[in-house]
């Protein structure tokens, strides 16, 4: 009897608290189980729009889509923004757009500033206050919520007498002082208008444990929950842990993938789960992206590393597919085997799983990301790279988007040394490398480094080349003549030759074609010179020679 009347009042205080909002049956009868096959994962990328998506949030989403991939399941976007004080403007767009970049297109959830796709809305939880509202409620009429009246001087001093007395610091036992508040007490405080949030009221006890299950970690044991966590602040907006339950049970998350962070929460909404009788998700707690920096190593930070935000591979033009790629190494080491397997395949075709995950940070390398991207950047045909290039250059070079507007011309420099080659040329790693890579191809050189050689020898040899040289040579013919004008000027035909004998030439074929080389582009490195010469054209060629003697004295 008693009982009965208690839970009477805990229903009056509710309406007073939430007066107008559906039961929690509405609910779950609008947001039915998915049609998805057996096992489908249902996956999220939930990130507070602050303006930037961290790496870490990307490494998430290879996770979050990899998973429902695999399953034949869901990857949706949920916006986080019910703190409002870090929201900045068009912050939605920028991650929809940072994401994008990557190739990642949630199935369901924001599709813009204000647009959304997807049956399980609204995906901005600044959009789901009724909801939160309803579900706050219903803790509240089962006597597992309830309105706590404590000002921030209250709670200060509640955190002094604590940290005086050496003990854990929050609303726990005893120092929960308005759990026992009589709902009489608590309706007249409400109507008296004073502020208030809604708390949970646990009835976790910290001598007992539980075991949590992470998908990375295996089981990891904790103290029950015991603290009276806020779940709805005073503007009305709930909390992380408030909004994380209601949202991943409503969106039927089967998976929360998140940073490792969030681990010593999870008693607390394990808690909230059990109140609401719902199942609770499997969990994937990954951790962060270290940096080392004078041999220690640290989280990778916002303030400190540029490259902790995901527009920056963008910007610097390090492919996507590059830095997902390097992801998936840190996420699964058995990853870089099966690349070596499989070297054209797609990395979707690769088995992700969340148990062969290392448990501690992995180290950000940029060394090894540039070069995972030379390889991919190598696979690319000259029409990939162009389109690549050329994307690249319209938002970020000028001058290089300038240079590319000849296709014809640009897919021949890129074609160098490329495409149907069993060795491609790997000389890139990244697209704000290509003006320097290739701008000799443009522009005509205007200073010479002969190391050993002089100017005068220097051009003597392209005095000589100038005679023999023939644009429709083929390339056997081409290196015959040049190792001609290696031995009739001195030089020995054959590098052997030299290295037997060096006292009775002046150097060897090599620092003829070097001097070739350097006339033609001022550099001692390039690719192959014969199919450079053959994109330049005759007259190019011919015209550079003249100015190479022109200009060396
Ligand atoms: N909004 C939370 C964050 O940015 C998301 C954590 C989660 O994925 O559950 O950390």
């Amino acid at each position: 009897m008693v009982e009965k009347e208690v839970i009477m009042d805990y229903k009056d205080l509710a309406n007073v608290i939430y007066p107008d909002v559906k039961d929690i049956e509405y609910y779950e009868k609008k947001y039915m189980p998915r049609n998805l096959p057996e096992g489908a994962e249902v996956t999220r990328f939930a990130p507070s729009p602050t303006g930037f998506v961290h790496i870490g949030g990307l490494y998430q989403c290879i996770i979050n889509r990899a998973l429902a991939n695999q399953t034949g399941g869901v990857f949706y976007l949920r916006i986080e923004d019910t703190d409002q004080k870090r929201k900045i403007e068009n912050g939605v767009e920028q991650i929809i757009q940072a994401i994008a970049n990557f190739d990642f297109i949630p199935d369901e959830g924001m599709i813009s500033e204000t647009e959304e796709k997807g049956d399980y809305g609204p995906y901005k939880q600044s959009e789901r206050r009724e909801i939160y509202h309803a579900f706050a409620k219903y803790l509240i009429e089962q006597g597992r919520a309830y309105p706590c009246f404590a000002t921030p001087d209250e709670i200060e001093e509640i955190r002094k007498k604590q940290e005086a007395a050496g003990l854990r610091t929050g609303f726990y036992g005893i120092w929960a002082k308005y759990r026992n508040l009589s709902v009489d007490e608590a309706i007249e405080r409400i109507k008296n208008g004073d502020s208030f949030v809604i708390r949970l009221r646990s009835n976790g006890r910290e001598d007992r444990k539980i075991k949590v299950k992470d998908s990375v970690r295996g089981h990891i044991e904790f103290p029950e929950n015991d603290q009276d966590a806020v779940l709805i602040k005073a503007d009305g907006l709930p909390v992380y842990h408030f909004a994380h339950v209601v949202d991943d049970h409503l969106m039927k998350t089967t998976t929360v993938v998140r940073g490792e962070e969030w681990i010593s929460s999870t008693p607390l909404h394990i808690e909230l789960f059990n109140a609401f009788g719902f199942k609770v998700p499997k969990y994937a707690q990954v951790p962060n992206i270290l940096k080392e920096e004078d041999g220690k190593k640290r989280k990778i930070s916002k303030r400190k590393d540029p490259e902790a935000a995901v527009d920056y591979y963008h910007e610097e033009g390090i492919p996507s597919d590059a830095v997902c790629e390097y992801l998936m190494n840190i996420i699964n080491s058995s990853f870089e085997g099966w690349r070596r397997a499989n070297p054209s395949k797609d990395m979707s075709e690769f088995k992700l799983e969340l148990s062969k995950m290392g448990v501690s940070g992995a180290v950000f390398d940029m060394v090894k990301l540039l070069d995972v991207s030379k390889n991919i950047i190598a696979r690319y045909t000259a029409n990939q790279v162009y389109d690549y290039v050329q994307t690249w250059a319209n938002k970020y070079d000028n001058e290089l988007a300038n240079l590319l507007k000849d296709k014809e011309y640009a897919l021949k420099v890129f074609g160098i040394e490329r495409d149907n080659q069993k060795k491609p040329r790997k000389d890139l790693s990244k697209w704000s490398d290509v003006k320097d890579n290739i701008i000799y191809m443009y522009i005509r050189p205007t200073s010479f480094d002969f190391d050993k050689i002089t100017g005068e020898n220097a051009k003597k040899i392209i005095e000589e080349y100038i005679n023999v040289y023939d644009f429709s040579d083929d390339k056997q013919v081409w290196f015959d003549k040049i190792k001609d004008v290696a031995e009739k000027m001195g030089y020995a035909r054959e590098v052997k030759e030299y290295k037997q004998n060096p006292e009775a030439f002046l150097g060897h074929v090599g620092d003829v074609s070097t001097v070739i080389r350097l006339a033609l582009t001022g550099r001692r490195n390039t690719p192959d010179m014969y199919e450079i010469m053959q994109v330049l054209g005759k007259d190019e060629v011919e015209s550079r020679f003249k100015s190479f003697l022109d200009i060396v004295k």
